[in-house]
Parts: C-alpha cells; sequence; structure tokens
C-alpha cells in the first residue's frame, strides 16, 4: 500500500496529549492545527502538522486533499449494544401514547420481544442484520465500537451473540470490543438468584475459555439484578480476567456508581440518576463514566446525567449512543454530541474528546487510538464542515465525506 498523505484540512482535530484520558481543562483542548496535514504509512499515522512541513516529506505518496474540511479521529463509541434481531416499533408508537418503560414491558414488549426474536434468528441472519448495524456506525463516522451481547439470555443464546460478534470483527472495516452481558435481564420462569448462578457457573466459564469478550457487563436496575447480585456477577468475571463495567443508575439511584466504584470498575455507564456521593467515588476510585443522552431522549424523559458536576469533579467522561432497539436506536454520534451541548452543557470540544480519547481509555485503546498522533492506527474522519463545533451544531444531517480505517478508504458518501 501507497502512503497516503491528508493535506489541507481546514482543521485537523488531533486530540494529541499525553497518554491518559483527558479531564477538566484537557477536555477542552482538541489541539487543532489549521491548514493541517498528516502522512499515513502501513495503516499508522507516520507524521502530523502543518500541511506545508507535510508535504516536504510525501514523495510517492497518494494525495487526499482535504480543502475546506474538518479532519479528525473516527468516533469511538463505547457502549453499543449492536447484535440483536428485529425491531421495537410498536414499543416506540406506545410511548408516543405516554405508555412507560415498565408498563410496555407488562404488555409484552420491552426488552424480552427483543430476546424472543434474537433467540429464533440463526448465527447467519443475526450476522446479516449486524453488518447493516456496522455500515451505518461507519457511515456516521464511528471507526471503532463496544458491542454486547444480552438477547439471549440462556449459555447458548449468549454464546451465539458473542460469536457473531467475532465473526462480525473478521468481516467488516469497523473495529469491535466484544462484552458479554448475560445479566441484561431476568429470563422469564426463574429467579434472579438462579439465574445469576447459570451466568457465574455456565456462562462466565465458556465466555472465558472461548475468548469471546474483554468486558462483562450487568444491569443493576431495580427488577433486574439488584447490588448484590451485579457485584456477585462482575466479581466472578474479574476471577476470570475480563475486564468489568456496569449499567447502573439508569431509572433510579441504586447506589450503582458506588457499586461500580467498590469493584473496581473501568467503566459506570449511564448515571442519569446518579448523586453527589455517586460521583465523588466514580474519582476516587478512577472509573471513567459513560453518558449516553441518547436513550434518555428516545425514552422521552428529560433526566439526563449531570456531566457538568461530573467535569467539574476530575472525571474522564466519555459519551456513547447505547445503540440498542428499545431505548437508544441510533448509531449516530454526532447526534449525541448534539444532545451532549444542548441538554448537558458540554461546549461541543469536550464532547469531541469525550467521543474519541477518553472513550479509546475506557476500551483499553488509548495507545492505539482515539487521536491523530504518530504511532496511532490511521483510523479518521473526513467531515464536510470546516469547523468541528459543526457536528455538534447542525442535527439530523450526515456530514460524513469519508471514513478511513488503518489508513484505508472504507466508505465515501
Ligand atoms: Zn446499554
Amino acid at each position: 500500500m501507497n502512503p497516503l498523505a491528508v493535506l489541507h484540512a481546514a482543521q485537523l482535530v488531533t486530540l494529541a496529549g499525553p497518554a491518559r484520558p483527558r479531564i477538566g481543562a484537557a477536555m477542552s483542548d482538541l489541539r487543532i492545527i489549521r491548514d493541517g496535514g498528516m502522512l499515513i504509512r502501513d495503516g499508522a499515522i507516520e507524521s502530523v502538522g502543518p500541511s506545508d512541513e507535510i508535504e516536504e516529506k510525501i514523495a510517492e505518496a497518494e494525495i487526499v486533499d482535504a480543502r475546506g474540511r474538518v479532519v479528525m479521529p473516527g468516533f469511538v463509541d463505547a457502549h453499543t449494544h449492536l447484535v440483536f434481531a428485529g425491531n421495537r416499533l410498536d414499543d416506540f408508537e406506545r410511548r408516543a401514547r405516554s405508555e412507560t418503560y415498565e408498563e410496555i414491558a407488562k404488555a409484552g414488549g420491552g426488552i424480552w420481544s427483543t430476546v424472543e426474536r434474537t433467540r429464533a434468528a440463526s448465527e447467519a441472519d443475526l450476522l446479516a442484520e449486524a453488518k447493516k448495524h456496522a455500515d451505518w456506525f461507519l457511515r456516521c463516522g464511528t471507526t471503532t465500537v463496544e458491542a454486547k451481547s444480552g438477547y439471549g439470555l440462556t449459555v447458548e443464546g449468549e454464546l451465539k451473540i458473542l460469536r457473531v460478534i467475532g465473526q462480525l470483527k473478521e468481516q467488516v472495516p469497523l473495529q469491535i470490543v466484544p462484552t458479554f452481558l448475560g445479566a441484561h435481564a431476568v429470563p422469564k420462569a426463574i429467579s434472579a438468584e438462579e439465574y445469576v448462578e447459570i451466568v457465574i457457573e455456565e456462562m462466565l466459564p465458556r465466555v472465558a475459555a472461548e475468548n469471546l469478550a474483554e468486558f462483562c457487563d450487568v444491569f443493576c436496575e431495580r427488577g433486574y439484578f439488584d447490588s448484590d447480585q451485579s457485584g456477585e456477577v462482575l466479581s466472578a468475571a474479574k476471577r476470570h480476567g475480563l475486564k468489568i463495567r456496569g449499567h447502573v443508575d439508569q431509572l433510579t439511584n441504586s447506589g450503582g456508581a458506588r457499586l461500580m466504584a467498590e469493584l473496581g470498575a473501568t467503566t459506570a455507564d449511564h448515571l442519569e440518576q446518579t448523586d453527589e456521593q455517586g460521583i465523588v467515588a466514580l474519582k476516587k476510585a478512577n472509573v471513567q463514566p459513560v453518558l449516553v443522552p441518547g436513550s434518555v431522549y428516545a425514552l422521552g424523559l428529560s433526566r439526563y446525567p449531570r456531566a457538568r458536576e461530573m467535569i467539574e469533579a476530575g472525571l474522564a467522561i466519555v459519551l456513547a449512543t447505547d445503540f440498542n432497539p428499545g431505548s437508544s436506536p441510533t448509531p449516530s454520534m454526532p447526534m449525541i454530541l448534539s444532545l451532549a451541548c444542548t441538554q448537558m452543557k458540554m461546549s461541543p470540544a469536550e464532547a469531541i474528546t469525550a467521543s474519541t480519547i477518553n472513550a479509546a481509555y475506557s476500551l483499553n485503546r488509548g495507545d492505539e487510538i482515539g487521536s491523530l498522533q504518530p504511532g496511532k492506527l490511521a483510523n479518521f474522519a473526513i467531515f464536510d464542515c470546516e469547523d468541528y463545533r459543526e457536528l455538534a451544531y447542525w442535527f439530523g444531517i450526515p456530514q460524513t465525506h469519508s471514513v478511513y480505517v488503518r489508513g484505508k478508504r472504507i466508505l465515501k458518501l
């Protein structure tokens, strides 16, 4: 592959900086180079700087003229439920009639309807749907996603989803980090205690032995798994060498943030109801919050997590889509940037940091992706705008021009 030179970007948003997640004022420092360029060789970034400096080094390079456009790291979406069958259009319509999440679940909708369809689907069908979703992410400028299981809820059902994630990884350019979320809901006809035992005794050993996931997640919520059960699952996962994270404090404040801190989780996700003590606990234990405002928006709710307080407390915030058919049917990180700025009062720069470099660290990939710096993978997106703030400002309109993974153009719109 010839070297590739990207030249004359109106803004080359590098997010260059020290090898750690960004906190406080550093979240606003995007290290933008005007008329910026970079040289890419063998899928990795070789040099970054003003275009005239890069032009001196490019002898045989293929040129990408980014004049009038923003070039930045591909988004890293650190929380998605990418593999599932079907959709939840009926739930969507019920919510429009003001029925609640719990009412919809009782009426046979909710997560259970997705579980039934996902269980019934063949691996080939699930893979075909997942490929369509992967393409959606790429079109939005996302080059890495975390992807969870959680719609099988049986040993075979969960393993099937994780195997589909594994196949997807091999077959699409989108980079994928797999997470085991067996404790996503309690199957019908057994108790939460009985199911937790299956997750710990039967699922986790196989997930670990077959190397199917890097993280283990739980849904810690009233009616799902309580703090003790969540703690048991995640402690067992740690013993199997998995990193841990949790869906916590989404609908009620159950002390989930504190639990994640006690367990030494990498991230605590959702946090809509987390209070000041929860924020303090996360900071003490260095847990990264993963905020998913798309699910607040799509559920028609109004209580967003306290992003400003978290930033002021020095937490290395991450933003993600929570892409899933029930509560957040969007793969669009630009949409999430819009919500972060309008609903959570984050600045556009903080939102970009939270969805690139901070997200990369939360997935244990901060040394590879999330910024445009020499030695990192050439995973980047070019957008049809001259100022990065336009990504959060113009909402509902795609601005992606092209997307590159490991220096290879995989999408041109
Ligand atoms: Zn989720």
